[in-house]
């Protein structure tokens, strides 16, 4: 199993380029704050455990989150290439990657840095909505639905997110500054980082990392 990370701060397009990539390259998208958000609308133990920690936009702590990505790559083929968008968010994760990786004999071929700048963030995600049964994300501001509240893709109906409201997006970027942005220099270290202008076009960006992840397959 081949392991790739998207970093990036709330905004910066994760989940619209892993959807991209899911298509153009065949990699397997993992979202984990897809996972958590389908484990609170199943009311599972741990969707009613983590819900406070989602609705106030801070991070699940850290054992959640390990033993849930445990679990997907102890049940993932071994020829699979996996794209991790939201997981590691801490040191603490990251390390257990690094553990979880060397357990299951698994590689970690590269970390994309997804970077933009900090006020286009906050537009970003305030216009933010998407869609509630595919996942299909747009921006009321660049990137509308053709028809007002409804999925292009499918036909279901388009939400804003429980935490994409203003005070909870400043703290969601406060947070990634304090316990995300440190693995930058983790994974600088570790000759792993390649960074993304991720301030571009979905197309762009899309267009750059598969220029990388072809170049440079380490
Ligand atoms: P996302 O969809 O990636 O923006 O994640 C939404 C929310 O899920 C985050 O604000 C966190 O509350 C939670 N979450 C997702 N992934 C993680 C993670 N790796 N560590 C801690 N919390 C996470």
């Amino acid at each position: 199993m081949e392991i790739i990370v998207l970093l990036g701060a709330p905004g910066s397009g994760k989940g619209t380029a892993a959807k991209g990539l899911q298509e153009a390259e065949g990699v397997t998208h993992i979202s984990t704050g897809t996972l958590f958000r389908e484990a609170m609308a199943a009311h599972t133990e741990m969707g009613e455990a983590i819900r406070p920690y989602m609705d106030r936009g801070e991070l699940v702590p850290d054992d959640w989150v390990v033993v849930l990505v445990e679990d997907l790559i102890k049940k993932s083929p071994a020829g699979q290439r996996v794209l991790f968008d939201g997981f590691p968010r801490t040191l603490g994760q990251a390390q257990a990657l690094e553990k979880l990786v060397v357990g299951a004999g698994s590689a970690l071929s590269q970390v994309l840095l997804l970077e933009v700048e900090q006020d286009a963030l906050v537009d970003r995600l305030g216009a933010r909505i998407g869609c509630t049964s595919c996942g299909t994300i747009y921006n009321l501001l660049t990137r509308p639905p053709k028809k007002e509240g409804t999925c292009d893709a499918c036909g279901s109906r388009l939400s804003q997110r429980n935490d994409d409201h203003l005070a909870t997006i400043r703290r969601r970027l406060r947070i990634y500054e304090e316990r995300t942005a440190p693995l930058v220099a983790f994974y600088e270290k570790r000759g792993l980082l390649r960074r993304i202008d991720a301030g571009k076009s979905p197309d762009d960006v899309i267009g750059q990392i598969c220029n990388i992840l072809r170049r440079d397959p380490n």
